[in-house]
Order: C-alpha cells, then sequence, then structure tokens
C-alpha cells in the first residue's frame, strides 16, 4: 500500500471484510498464544499507537501473561498520554508507564537546551537515547523476549522486518507479529473489536512520536514522514529498533550485499 492509500485508510475509515483478516487475526493471537507459552517473561512495548493497541487488545482478550510498558518520555502529546486512561476504563489496565531518568533529561537541557534534537542528528540520537532507549533497555532488563508493533509498510527502514528476530544488541527474542498487516487490516481490527485509539489517528497522523517530533502527513506523503521530517528518510528510526536500520543498510550498500 502506498503512503496516499494509507492516509486515505485513516481519513475515510474503508476496511478489509472481516473475512479477509481472519487468517492474519487467527495467525496473530496463534503467534502470540505460543510466544507467551515459550517464554515465561515476554513484554510487549506499547506506543500507544493504532497498531499496539491491536496487541494490547489481543493479549488482553485472550488473557496472555503479556507484560505491556510504554515509555513516557515527557514529550508525548496529551492526546497520546489520554490513552492511557481510555485503556485503563476499556481493560481494567494499562501499559506500565516508564520514564526516563530525570537528571539524564536534566543533563541533556542544560548542556544543549530542551528543543536541541532540530540542530543535529547527533543531538535527535542523544535526546532519543537519553528519552527512549535508556528506558526500554531498564523496561526489558531481565526480559526473554520483546513484542513490537511494527509493520514492513510502514518505512524505508522496515521493508524486510521479520515476523521474528534475534534482538543481538539484548541476545533476546523479538517479534514483530504485524509485520505484514495493512494500514487497513489494523483499522478492520479496530473497529471489529471496538479498540480505543489516539485521536491524532483521526488528525493526518498515521505515525505518532513525540510531540516536538511528529508532525500530520497530507495526501501523497508516506506514512512516516511526518517523524523528524527533518532527516533522511532512509535513517529515520530513533534506536529502539536498531536491527532495521542495520538490514537497510545491507540492502543499500553494495559492499555489504556482496
Ligand atoms: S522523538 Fe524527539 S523529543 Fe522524543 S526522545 Fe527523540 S528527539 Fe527527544
Amino acid at each position: 500500500m502506498s503512503g496516499t492509500e494509507a492516509i486515505v485508510t485513516v481519513f475515510r475509515g474503508p476496511h478489509q471484510p472481516d473475512t479477509e483478516i481472519a487468517a492474519k487475526l487467527q495467525a496473530l493471537e496463534t503467534l502470540l498464544s505460543e510466544a507467551a507459552k515459550e517464554f515465561a517473561d515476554l513484554r510487549l512495548a506499547s506506543s500507544l499507537a493504532a497498531e499496539d493497541n491491536v496487541l494490547f487488545d489481543v493479549v488482553q482478550r485472550l488473557g496472555l501473561n503479556i507484560k505491556t510498558f510504554t515509555l513516557e518520555t515527557g514529550r508525548l502529546n496529551a492526546e497520546t498520554l489520554a490513552v492511557l486512561p481510555a485503556l485503563q476504563a476499556r481493560y481494567g489496565k494499562a501499559p506500565e508507564a516508564v520514564k526516563p531518568v530525570a537528571a539524564a533529561v536534566e543533563q541533556y537541557v542544560n548542556a544543549h537546551g530542551a528543543d536541541a534534537f532540530y540542530e543535529s542528528i547527533d543531538l535527535r540520537k542523544a535526546c532519543c537515547d537519553v528519552r527512549k532507549v535508556e528506558p526500554l533497555n531498564r523496561a526489558l532488563r531481565g526480559a526473554q523476549a520483546w513484542i513490537t508493533g511494527q509493520r514492513r509498510a510502514q518505512a524505508a527502514t522496515r521493508k524486510e522486518l521479520p515476523v521474528r528476530e534475534n534482538d543481538d544488541a539484548r541476545g533476546i527474542t523479538k517479534f514483530n507479529p504485524l509485520s505484514d498487516w495493512s494500514e487497513a487490516d489494523i483499522w478492520t481490527y479496530i473497529r471489529r473489536f471496538d479498540v480505543p485509539v489516539n485521536a491524532l489517528h483521526f488528525q493526518g497522523y498515521p505515525s505518532i512520536g513525540c510531540e516536538p517530533c511528529t508532525r500530520a502527513v497530507t495526501l501523497g506523503e508516506d506514512i512516516r514522514a511526518g517523524r523528524w521530517w527533518w532527516e533522511d528518510p532512509a535513517n529515520k528510526e530513533c534506536g529502539l529498533h536498531a536491527g532495521n536500520i542495520n538490514r537497510a543498510s545491507s540492502l543499500q550498500s553494495p559492499l555489504k550485499s556482496a
């Protein structure tokens, strides 16, 4: 699906007939159920976006023993934060909010300024390290495996995204169970199971991150065009999914692919 089609999907709301996602839904439920049996400590990383709320809904519906957390970076939109109480009201539980180390944030802000991420890729990555990567590493400490809501269609860096991979940096297994799901599949699920969603999805935000680093996109733009929009699309990841950058780099480099 092109970026244009994806945005049309979000705004106009067409969706797949239920029968068309039945096979994918069954595969998703089987994968999560078997992963929960295989790994006693399996964790779901949620950005509180549509894909992650789909996964959270499956986990709750099936009563799976999968702990869910979200990275509360301190720079999220109010609409994103509002998803937490919405999930709590719907399921009686919500992802645990994992926050950055206050002293590390203070050090970054004092040294560079609160919005220094606009000035260079290094300063942007340094901010993501403090607000996202370190908290993620902390949230995954002791886990045997983790789950993300990434999809192949979301970005140039995700075209080769496998359903299951080794997270080499942490020495654990990583699942991307929505890897082959389309935007339409996600919204079909959301309607069918009445899943709470981030209001920003209806304001032109198919992909949602921190408030100052995410903007709405327009028709014809890629799904993740609004994330760090001032940077090269081939390298736009925040460090949470280092394997994506490595896979994308190996595809682009004739030296590495030789
Ligand atoms: S997305 Fe932006 S505000 Fe959020 S951690 Fe990364 S650089 Fe900082």
